[in-house]
């Protein structure tokens, strides 16, 4: 059988167009993999084998019958696991959720099954999304495809990893402040954060509201686009999504994408964040950046170094109001309404120690640190000094950029100050992993559209992220920056070095 793992979108719909394989086939050679190679990954919480035979079944019925191919037929795709597929298990990689099983879909499963996708399995994360490396799972450690001694990133480093390694094509993740795009770039693939509203989260366990989005990871920016397509555009249910992004038309992002490198790039002018090409960055991270907007500039390109001064407070900021909205929304895992009861050693008519015991067990150690970090941060006679200050501070970080988006089309920095650090390095010293975010989290706190794409290897071979942000909704613009360097560098296909093929 024709190989099939490691294929991209439109190379698998032509196969399947021309008759030569099933979706069938193409799930098949996927759980192959998985079996082969998951076992090392640890990318996957459960499979979700039932669903996607159906799936494929459905899309192998359409071709029969001769009709068009909806966008992702066939196409391989892993949910993170705090996004709802319908009776499976939702975890968040927490035991708080452990036994919990999602009683509906969420609103970009339901497009993704529409549009033809076959699911192979939820994915591992950081408990709650609450983390930079998925070594906050409950359940276990996921491990980096191009080192399995290396964290793959995170939160969300199960869908990556999976991405990374071959055993799905696309995959769902979500990116409060950096989570997609992080790990995007500590295991060299594409990963999205689109504009904040652009993508429903009904059905998305919440942990920071006014921050969180969902996006697509995949091994190409060409995929993504068609990916964010899919999964893009107002929702009812969601009342933060935005109304009507795309005036009735429907997203073609991957429309946008003409083959001619200079063409989609020349005129367009690029700031390079100078917060990111100095000071605690690693040097080579910063070259392989300056060598990128090299790139850009050959294409033609107006390239300038930006400043964004108030970025420096991105950190601290983020720190107080993600973990504030946090509290809140992770206040209703009280044993009564979701997931884990605790009533050892509660009285039988004492709720409040149930409440307590249920808590103390369901959650790690970081979920409760933000929950206390946050439940400080809005307690009376606090609120004005943090939450109130930081709401502050947030819109001096905003106002930087809408500053310089009126002169740059797009912002380029790095994705993160590191590439991918040894599984186990930084999990004694929160501080110093929540720093590896200091290159994400301005965009989340301005709810601005972000990519990561590989830009190259370090001196140890592992993969080096090159992160370009655009102004709310030019989520287009990022992808067709992001293209054209795909079109001019072969960073992207480097495949790591290698999990032996199966069949
Ligand atoms: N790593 C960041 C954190 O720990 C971002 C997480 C995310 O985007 N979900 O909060």
């Amino acid at each position: 059988m024709t190989e099939l793992v490691g294929r991209s979108i439109s190379e698998l719909k032509k196969l399947l167009a021309e008759k030569s394989v099933s979706a069938r086939e193409i799930l098949a050679a996927h759980l192959k993999y998985v079996q082969a190679h998951d076992s090392d990954i640890k990318a996957f919480t459960c499979l979700t084998e039932e669903r996607a035979q159906k799936q494929a079944a459905r899309v192998d019925e359409l071709i029969a019958r001769g009709e068009a191919l909806p966008a992702l037929a066939g196409i391989p795709v892993a949910v993170k696991d705090n996004i709802c597929v319908a009776d499976y298990p939702t975890t968040c990689s927490s035991r708080i959720l452990e036994n919990f099983i999602a009683p509906y879909e969420a609103t970009v499963a339901q497009k993704l099954d529409q549009a033809g996708a076959l699911f192979i399995g939820k994915t591992n994360m950081d408990e709650f999304a609450m983390g930079s490396s998925t070594e906050n799972s409950a359940f276990k450690k996921t491990a980096n495809p191009w080192d399995l001694s290396r964290v793959p990133g995170g939160s969300s480093g199960g869908s990556t990893a999976a991405v990374a390694a071959g055993m799905a094509v696309l995959a769902l993740g979500s990116d409060t402040g950096g989570s997609i795009r992080q790990p995007a770039a500590f295991c060299g693939v594409s990963g999205m954060k689109p504009t904040y509203g652009m993508v429903s989260r009904f059905g998305l366990v919440a942990y920071a509201s006014s921050l969180d989005q969902i996006g697509p990871l995949a091994r190409s920016v060409e995929d993504t686009a068609i990916a964010l397509s899919v999964i893009a555009g107002h929702d009812k249910k969601d009342s933060t999504s935005i109304p009507d992004p795309f005036k009735n038309q429907g997203p073609r992002f991957e429309m946008a994408l003409s083959d001619n490198p200079e063409k989609l790039v020349k005129g367009l002018r690029v700031g390079v964040i100078s917060e990111l090409v100095g000071e605690g960055i690693e040097p080579e991270i910063v070259s392989a950046i300056r060598a990128a907007a090299a790139v850009f500039e050959k294409l033609g390109a107006k390239v300038t170094d930006i400043s964004l001064p108030n970025s420096k407070y991105a950190l601290p900021v983020y720190y107080l109001i993600a973990t504030a909205e946090a509290s809140a929304n992770l206040a209703r895992y009280d044993g009564v309404k979701y997931g884990l009861r605790e009533t050892e050693g509660a009285a039988k008519d004492s709720i409040l120690q149930m409440y307590k015991s249920t808590r103390s067990k369901g959650f790690g150690a970081e979920v409760k640190r933000r929950i206390m970090l946050g439940t400080y941060a809005l307690s009376s006679g606090y609120y004005d000094a943090y939450y109130k200050k930081a709401q502050q501070v947030r819109r001096l970080i905003k106002n930087d950029f809408d500053n310089v988006f009126q002169n740059c089309d797009v912002l380029i920095s790095p994705t993160s100050p590191t590439v991918a650090f040894k599984i186990a390095e930084k999990t004694d010293d929160p501080l110093s992993m929540y720093l590896s975010d200091i290159a994400t989290i301005p965009a989340n706190l301005a709810g601005l559209p972000g990519i990561s794409i590989p830009a190259g290897l370090g001196k140890d071979k592992l993969p080096i992220g090159l992160q370009i942000l655009g102004n709310t909704l030019s989520d287009e613009v990022v992808l067709k920056v992001a293209h054209a360097f795909q079109q001019s560098t072969d960073f992207h296909n480097r495949q790591f070095p290698g999990l032996a093929t199966v069949g």
